[in-house]
């Protein structure tokens, strides 16, 4: 036989039971129209990430570990994608490599799942601006502490034009060449920037090579894409200064946390 107090403690446990599953369920039971809960197909498109692509109300959450997925002479030369330099700099000149090594990271993106044009633009800051589909960083034009021309940096860019930070950060502020010529085309979806908007390479899909002057102020503009059949607007990636954002977000931007 239980005693009464055997039998008391059962209750509670039955009821607390109880408790937690309808707290459960009414959590499941969450009002989600069958579109919200779906990752639109042009996310798939982001290959370099360290967990699904999953929605989080009206935004995108992207994670990635930040390294490449190519060689570099960044990585520690016991890594299997280290690689001495060799190629070609961005700027012309002699590579000059920075102090710093690759390490992972721990990056989480939250973009606006349906970007619209900001009506107070807001400036970019230095750290990640964006995010490559090979879950690289992408940063703006500017080289730390007081947003200095990237001038003196740009010899740092290893072979596929990007280069660490003192964080270990790897980045690209420039062209990923190893993506629009390797993993996608000159043409290609990039990445996005934290406003949501697209970033796309230094041409359009009918072969037209893109210059800063063909843009606006913020380094975009607005057509349609294959990637977006209903037009967006865009930012591309030119050789030319600004390279990919010019003064700032477009839009809103999300946040991104490291
Ligand atoms: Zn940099
Ligand atoms: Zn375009």
């Amino acid at each position: 036989m239980m005693s009464v107090r055997e039998m008391k403690i059962k209750e509670l446990l039955v009821v607390v039971l109880l408790v937690f599953v309808v707290v459960s369920c009414s959590k499941d039971s969450d009002p989600i129209t069958p579109e919200d809960d779906v990752v639109p197909e042009v996310y798939s498109k982001i290959y370099g990430t360290t967990s699904e692509i999953s929605l989080d109300g009206e935004f995108v959450l992207i994670k990635t570990n930040g390294t490449p997925d190519h060689k570099s002479a960044y990585y520690a030369s016991n890594n299997a994608l280290y690689e001495a330099y060799n190629g070609t700099t961005f700027g012309g000149g002699n590579f000059a490599k920075n102090p710093n090594e690759i390490a992972a990271q721990s990056l989480t993106f939250k973009i606006p799942l349906n970007p619209s044009e900001a009506t107070n633009k807001s400036a970019t800051s230095l750290g990640p601006i964006g995010v490559a589909i090979n879950g690289v960083a992408l940063y703006n034009q500017y080289a730390g502490p007081n947003n200095q021309a990237l001038t003196g940096e740009i010899n740092s860019f290893d072979q596929y034009y990007g280069h660490p930070t003192g964080t270990s950060q790897y980045h690209y502020h420039v062209e990923p060449i190893y993506l629009t010529t390797v993993k996608s085309s000159k043409s290609g979806l990039m990445g996005f920037l934290l406003d949501g908007f697209p970033v796309y390479g230094p041409e359009e899909e009918d072969g037209s090579k893109i210059s800063s002057s063909d843009l606006d102020a913020y380094h975009g503009h607005t057509h349609v894409t294959a990637d977006f059949p209903n037009g967006t607007y865009h930012y591309h990636f030119t050789s030319d200064a600004p390279y990919m954002n010019g003064n700032g977000y477009f839009g809103t931007p999300g946040t991104v946390t490291q």
